[in-house]
């Protein structure tokens, strides 16, 4: 039953029924394409052809379900900012899993397509705005080479949503390996039977940690995997400064990729301080938070498998806290690891982390940019720095040379390795926001279209990306939950 190139096999139905409910998209009166993501289409295997088409937008604005399509809201519960909540997909409804001819298996997803019966107080709709800025972000983290849900497209559904103001409604279609969550485990614990849990984390197993199913304790396996992909992911937005913004338990994916782009932004200025969300009041969520706000997650995650680790409630507290304690060792040697490959490092020294830690004091002191001081450092062009006549900024270059004269890679080596992990363009708060003004104001794509275009290959040095490397920070740049 293929329609659109979709193969759909939905195994989430198999779970328990308490997992989700079955609930079809709400109607929406006049479907126009915003943007479509021709490779991605490409990579799934999917019709470009015929999802542009009259029929296509029906199925992108949820009007029609494709064939072989059983559609459903998932149940999850989630900490949101440390307090515990039953929550589910309230604006987001699950098409079915996409088999593509490799047999990697996607989750295809419609976001801001109307009510389900986890909306709470909520419409179930998304804006325009929103949408594409989750689609820039997404893309462009994606383009960096980080774990991400996709986005295939956005279409404009020509209904209002009421936010403070009416605006443009819109759909995302989301493509994730699986919207499992910390928050799908939480839900299941909760509910305090212990067959619903074991059947979630079978699941779970099947469909991302296959090797586990055979271990002694393949529960075990699960906990210390989860924990080993966040550990990778959180490390990769450190080492290019993104920041999430609302790292609540119900936005962490147990795949291991990065989900829910509400409040996210990349850093522009050097400061682990940074906050962009504006309702995270006391910065629980900032740059420097991260990593431990990850491992305060993947302790929740650890809590609601304890059933299952041991038999014996004390040993499986053991075995919990011993593999969520491997998280900070996990995740700093990944992070020092990325941060030597931006400085053109190839071997290890004990004093590494010093001279790392010298420069990023020195980008604090004088507010230097994250992003273009590394880019300045790759191709040699200091003055592209704003700390090029600091003193301690010229002391530190020596240090920095005469390490790496202690290699023996040569110069174009140190060059490419460089340029492979330090992003020329990141997307820039001032150019996401002039992308969506063009495009939700004006009706003008054209902006958007070129920023997705130089942020799909950020490590190209390109020429035209030299214009997106400008600093224009609002002063207390704030975003906004995408509700
Ligand atoms: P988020 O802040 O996007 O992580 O969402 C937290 C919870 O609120 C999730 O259960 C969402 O499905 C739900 N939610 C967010 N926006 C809406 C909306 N407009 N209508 C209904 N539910 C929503
Ligand atoms: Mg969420």
């Amino acid at each position: 039953m293929m329609d659109k190139g979709f193969n759909f096999k939905n195994s989430y139905i198999d779970l328990p029924d308490i997992f989700y409910t079955l609930v079809s998209p709400s109607k929406v009166p006049d479907p126009k394409l915003v943007i479509l993501n021709n490779k991605l289409i490409e990579e799934l295997g999917l019709k470009l052809d015929e999802l542009q088409c009259e029929d296509g937008l029906a199925i992108l604005s949820g009007n029609k379900a494709p064939k072989g399509a059983v559609t459903l809201a998932q149940a999850y519960a989630g900490h949101q900012f440390g307090n515990f909540t039953m929550l589910g997909d309230g604006r987001a409804i699950l098409l079915g899993e996409h088999v593509t001819d490799e047999g990697n298996r996607f989750d295809i997803q419609l976001k801001g397509s109307g009510r389900t019966p986890y909306s709470r107080g909520g419409d179930g709709k998304a804006s325009l705005g929103p949408m594409i800025r989750e689609y820039i972000i997404s893309e462009a983290m994606n383009g960096i080479g980080i774990p991400t849900v996709r986005s295939l497209s956005v279409v404009t559904t020509g209904e209002e949503v009421y936010r403070e103001t009416r605006l443009p409604g819109a759909v995302l279609t989301r493509v994730a390996s699986s919207h499992i969550r910390v928050g799908t485990f939480q839900y299941a614990r909760g509910l305090n039977d212990i067959q619903d849990l074991k059947a979630l984390a079978d699941y779970t197993l099947e469909r991302h940690y296959k090797d586990g199913i055979k271990e002694k304790n393949p529960y075990v396996y699960l906990l210390k995997e989860v924990i080993k992909k966040q550990a990778t992911l959180i490390s990769k937005w450190q080492l290019v400064g993104f920041i999430h913004g609302v790292m609540n338990t119900d936005n962490m994916t147990i795949s291991g990729e990065t989900i829910d782009y509400g409040p996210c932004a990349f850093m522009d200025t050097y400061n682990p301080e940074t906050v962009f969300s504006s309702i995270d009041k006391y910065g629980r969520y900032s740059y420097e938070n991260q990593p431990s706000m990850a491992e305060w997650d993947l302790a929740r995650f650890a809590e609601t498998l304890l059933p299952l680790l041991h038999d014996d409630m004390n040993e499986a507290i053991k075995i919990a806290q011993e593999a969520v304690s491997e998280f900070h060792n996990l995740y700093t040697k990944q992070w020092l690891s990325g941060m030597r490959k931006k400085l053109g490092l190839f071997n290890e020294e004990e004093a590494d982390k010093n001279l790392i830690e010298g420069l990023l004091t020195i980008m604090k002191k004088y507010s230097a940019d994250y992003t273009n001081t590394f880019r300045a450092l790759t191709i040699n062009k200091y003055e592209d720095t704003e700390i090029i006549d600091k003193e301690d900024f010229n002391q530190w270059i020596n240090l920095w040379k005469e390490r790496q004269s202690r290699q023996d890679e040569k110069e174009e080596a140190v060059l490419n390795l460089m340029k492979n992990n330090n992003p020329a363009v990141i997307p820039r708060n001032h150019r996401v926001e002039e992308a969506l003004d063009y495009a939700v104001n004006k009706g003008d794509y054209s902006v958007l279209e070129k920023l997705l275009e130089v942020l799909s290959e950020p490590y190209s040095y390109s020429k035209e990306q030299e214009e997106y490397r400008a600093v224009k920070t609002k002063v207390n740049y704030r975003t906004f939950c995408g509700t």
